[in-house]
C-alpha cells in the first residue's frame, strides 16, 4: 500500500488547527494534536533536546521535551535534525519510526521534513517567550540563573514565610584570571561550568545558586546543607582533561548570612552578602566571613576610621616608627622600615587595624604620601645635623598601581627635601591581576632608572611571586616571616624552603632580608643560609623617631 497522500494533507490540517489553540508546543495536548499526522508518518515519537551551547551538547546538559509518544520506537532509524539560534543555542529535534515498520520511503522522508518545518513554526513561538525568560532570568554564558531570578525567588520566599530555613552565601573564584592563564580561556569556562554545576547538583530544586557576573554567584540553600557547601567552596578538585586525567584546585572567597526570620527583602541579603564577602576577601583575606554582629561592629570602626582620616593627617596623629634592618656580619645597623602608628586619644592603633579599611577606600593614598613626606623630613633633618644616615624603606600599598602620577609625585616628594636618592626604598607587594603588574613593572624600572630601590614585601606569601622576581629589576627581596621556623619548630619543609628562596634571590643577584626574626635559633638559619641582612623584635621592635635617633647617632660614633 502506497502512501496515501490525501490522507496525509487532511491529518496535516488537522494538526496545524489543533496546535493553533495550544499556547505552546510543551503542552499536555500536543500529543493528541499530533496523533493523526504521526499515525499517517508512521512516527512512533517526536523529541527536542534543547542545549545553551555546543559544549553542553557533549556535556548534555540540556532540557528535553517529548513532544509525541506512542508505541516502540526504532531508535536507530531516527532522523535527526538540528537547528541554532541567534543566541546561539541548539535545538536537536529527533523524530523516530515505529518499530518493525518497513523504512520510510522518499515521499514519507519529504512529508516529515515538512512536519519539521511546521513544528519550528510553532515552537519559535514557545521559543520566544523561553528566550525572553532566559534573557531576563538567565546568565547568557552559562545558562544559570542570574541576580533578577534570585531577587525574585528570594523575595517569594520571604513572603511564603520559609526563608529562615535558609543560608546564603556569595562567592569569588580565588585566582580565576591565574587559571585562565594557566589552562587557557575555553578550558577555564568549563571548569567553572563544572564546579557551579556540580554544585547545584548538590543542592535541591528549592535551593538555588546564580550567577552575579564574571566568576561572581550568590546561593540559597537550607541552613541543614551549610557544612557540605562550605565544604565544597572551601575547594574542589574539578577535571579538565578527562583522558589524562587533569584536574585544577578551585577554591572560593565567600561571604555567608544565615537568614533570621524578620528578613523582610531580597535585596538585604544581598547587601549583608556583599559586607560578608567583602570582609573575606578584602579585609581579613580568608576563605570565608559570616555576617554577625561582630562583623557589623568592625564596620562601623571602618566607617569611624574613615571620617576621622583627614582630621587626623591634619593633627598629625600618625607617626613614623622606624624598626631596624641588621647587618647580621657586623650586627650594625643599616637600614630601617617605617611602619605608621596612629596616635588617637592617647591609644596607639596598629597598622593591622586601619590600612586594610583605609586600602577599601584608597584613602591609603594620603597616609602613604604622608608617611614618605615625613620620612623625608626626618633625613633632611638628619642630614643637616650631621648624622650618619641609612635608607629608609617606605611601605607603598598597590592601591597606588594605576596612578599614573605615581612616580612623579614619590620623586617631587622625595626631590622637595633634597634627599639623596640612594637613602629611599620603596617597599612593594605582589598584584594578582595583569593589569597590576604592568604598572608594578613601569614603577619599579621607573624607581630604578632614578636610583630608587625598591624591594618586594612579604615574599612568597603572594602568587605571581616567581613572574614578579624574574620580569622586574628590583634590588631586595623581603623574605616574609611566615617561612621562619619557630623556636621550637623543627619543621624541615620551612627550612629547606627558606634556603631555597634565600639561594633563588642570590642567584638573580637580587639582595635578600628577612623580616620577623625573633631569636638566635632563626639567626643561625639565616647564616647557615648565607643570608646577612634580617629586621625583627630580636634586635628592636618599630622604634620612635626620638629611640631611633639615638641608634643613628651610635653608628655616627
Ligand atoms: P610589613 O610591611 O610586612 O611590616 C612588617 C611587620 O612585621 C610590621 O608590622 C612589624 O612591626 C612586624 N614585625 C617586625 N618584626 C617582627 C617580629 O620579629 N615578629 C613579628 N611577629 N612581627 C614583626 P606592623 O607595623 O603592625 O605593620 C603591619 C603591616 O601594615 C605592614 O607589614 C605593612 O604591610 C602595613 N603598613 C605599615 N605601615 C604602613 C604604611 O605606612 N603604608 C602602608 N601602605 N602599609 C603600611
Ligand atoms: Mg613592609
Ligand atoms: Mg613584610
Amino acid at each position: 500500500m502506497g502512501f496515501d497522500v490525501k490522507e496525509y494533507a487532511q491529518a496535516l490540517d488537522k494538526f496545524i488547527i489543533h496546535m493553533e489553540k495550544i499556547p505552546d508546543l510543551i503542552n499536555p495536548e500536543t500529543q493528541a494534536a499530533m496523533d493523526s499526522l504521526c499515525q499517517v508518518l508512521r512516527i512512533s515519537r517526536v523529541e527536542a533536546d534543547f542545549y545553551e551551547n555546543l559544549g553542553y551538547e557533549e556535556e548534555k546538559w540540556g532540557g528535553r521535551a517529548v513532544f509525541y509518544h506512542n508505541g516502540e520506537c526504532d531508535t536507530e532509524r531516527s532522523i535527526v535534525y538540528k537547528e541554532w539560534t541567534e543566541e546561539g543555542n541548539l535545538m536537536k529535534y529527533t523524530i523516530s519510526p515505529m518499530k518493525g515498520e518497513a523504512e520510510w520511503d522518499g515521499i514519507e522522508r519529504e512529508k516529515i521534513q515538512v512536519f519539521l518545518k511546521v513544528l519550528l513554526t510553532f515552537n519559535g513561538r514557545t521559543r520566544m517567550q523561553q528566550v525572553v525568560e532566559r534573557l531576563t532570568f538567565r546568565d547568557q554564558e552559562l545558562g544559570m540563573y542570574n541576580m533578577t531570578w534570585f531577587m525574585k525567588s528570594a523575595n517569594q520566599i520571604i513572603s511564603e514565610g520559609e526563608i529562615s530555613k535558609y543560608a546564603a552565601c556569595q562567592f569569588n573564584i580565588r585566582h580565576f584570571s591565574v587559571v585562565n592563564q594557566e589552562i587557557g580561556r575555553e578550558r577555564s569556562s568549563r571548569v567553572l561550568g563544572k564546579f557551579i554545576r556540580q554544585f547545584q547538583e548538590m543542592l535541591s530544586r528549592k535551593e538555588l545558586v546564580c550567577r552575579i557576573s564574571g566568576d561572581n554567584f550568590v546561593a540559597l540553600f537550607f541552613k541543614s546543607n551549610l557544612n557540605m557547601v562550605m565544604e565544597y567552596l572551601k575547594g574542589t578538585g574539578i577535571v579538565y582533561d578527562e583522558k589524562e586525567g587533569k584536574r585544577v584546585w578551585v577554591t572560593t572567597h565567600a561571604g555567608y548570612y544565615m537568614i533570621p526570620a524578620n528578613c523582610d527583602s531580597a535585596a538585604s541579603i544581598v547587601e549583608c552578602l556583599s559586607i560578608a564577602i567583602n570582609m573575606a576577601r578584602n579585609v581579613r583575606k580568608s576563605e570565608y566571613a559570616f555576617f554577625d554582629a561582630e562583623l557589623m561592629q568592625g564596620i562601623r570602626v571602618g566607617k569611624m576610621i574613615e571620617a576621622n582620616l583627614p582630621e587626623a593627617l591634619r593633627k598629625e596623629e600618625f607617626h613614623v616608627y622606624y624598626q631596624p634592618k641588621i647587618d647580621l656580619k657586623s650586627y650594625h645597623l643599616v637600614g630601617a622600615e617605617a611602619l605608621c602608628r596612629w596616635f588617637q586619644n592617647g591609644k596607639v592603633v596598629a597598622p593591622g587595624e586601619f590600612i586594610p579599611v583605609l586600602e577599601k577606600s584608597r584613602l591609603i593614598c594620603m597616609l602613604d604620601f604622608y608617611m614618605l613626606e615625613h620620612v623625608c623630613r626626618d633625613i633632611r633633618r638628619w642630614l643637616d645635623e650631621g648624622k650618619e644616615v641609612v635608607t629608609v624603606s617606605v611601605n607603598l600599598s598597590r592601591v597606588h598601581m594605576g596612578d599614573m602620577d605615581l612616580l612623579k609625585n614619590i620623586l617631587a616628594i622625595v626631590d622637595k627635601y633634597q634627599v639623596p636618592h640612594k637613602y629611599i626604598e620603596i617597599e612593594l607587594t605582589e598584584t594578582g591581576t595583569d593589569v597590576g603588574f604592568e604598572h608594578l613593572k613601569t614603577l619599579v624600572s621607573g624607581l630604578r632608572s632614578q636610583g630608587i630601590s625598591t624591594s618586594v614585601d612579604d615574599f612568597g606569601t603572594g602568587y605571581s611571586s616567581m613572574n614578579l622576581i624574574r620580569e622586574l629589576p628590583w634590588n631586595v627581596l623581603k623574605i616574609d616571616k611566615s617561612f621562619l621556623p619557630g623556636k621550637s619548630d623543627d619543621d624541615r619543609q620551612k627550612r629547606v624552603m627558606f634556603r631555597h628562596l634565600v639561594a633563588l634571590a642570590q642567584d638573580m643577584e637580587i639582595e635578600c632580608i628577612v623580616e620577623g626574626v625573633e631569636n638566635v635559633e632563626q639567626i643561625k638559619l639565616l647564616k647557615e643560609s648565607n643570608c646577612y641582612l634580617a629586621q625583627g623584635f630580636y634586635f628592636d621592635r618599630p622604634l620612635a623617631v626620638t629611640e631611633f635617633e639615638q641608634k643613628l647617632s651610635e653608628i655616627s660614633r
